[in-house]
């Protein structure tokens, strides 16, 4: 019992990360919530195509932002925009 448990978390992992590698699919949920704070609107923001920032703009006043993904900050998912 103990070895199926193990490989069966074994093979979901490895199933996960190619899946990844694999397409954009991965990514559609992948989302942070920012608060204009301009406008006072709070909207959805996507990564980029190369997934280095998520980018957006103010759906009212068309204002853009950025946040870089990197090391720091890629737990946070809710940012303000001022
Ligand atoms: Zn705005």
């Amino acid at each position: 019992m103990t070895d199926k448990g193990q490989h069966l978390d074994l093979s979901s992992g490895d199933e996960f990360s190619s899946a990844q590698q694999a397409g954009s699919s991965a990514a559609a949920g992948q989302f942070l919530g920012v608060h204009f704070q301009c406008c006072d609107v709070y909207v959805r923001v996507y990564p980029n195509a190369e997934r280095t920032a998520y980018q957006g703009n103010c759906p009212r006043c068309a204002r853009p932002v950025k946040f870089l993904i990197g090391e720091e900050g890629t737990c946070a998912r809710f940012f303000s925009a001022r």
